[in-house]
This record gives structure tokens, sequence and C-alpha cells, in this order.
């Protein structure tokens, strides 16, 4: 994962989002919901993004 990057998440990755943030920045996210403007795409598949994880 790149440093800073945020990771996005859709509601089937979400848990899987969170496990990997967790892992690799050994903290836990800022968890928000991605708005309906925001054209973001999970990180894992590629739906909407549902959530967005912050440091
Ligand atoms: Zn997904």
């Amino acid at each position: 994962m790149v440093e800073n990057k945020n990771l996005y998440a859709c509601k089937d990755h979400i848990e899987v989002a969170l496990d990997d943030y967790i892992n690799f920045e050994e903290n836990a996210p800022y968890m928000v919901e991605v708005s309906d403007e925001e054209q973001v795409v999970c990180s894992y598949c590629e739906q909407k993004a549902k959530y967005k994880l912050l440091s």
C-alpha cells in the first residue's frame, strides 16, 4: 500500500479494507461514508465505493 493513499471500499469489502488498513498502519482508520457525488470505486472490485478510510 502506498503511504497516505486513501483506501476505498464498497459494502462487500469494508471488512477486508479495515483489516488491510490495520495491518499496514497498525492503527484504526477513520471511516467516512462516501457521498453520492464522489465517483470513486472500491479498491478491491469495480463497484462504487461506499466507505473511505482515512488516517
Ligand atoms: Zn468492493
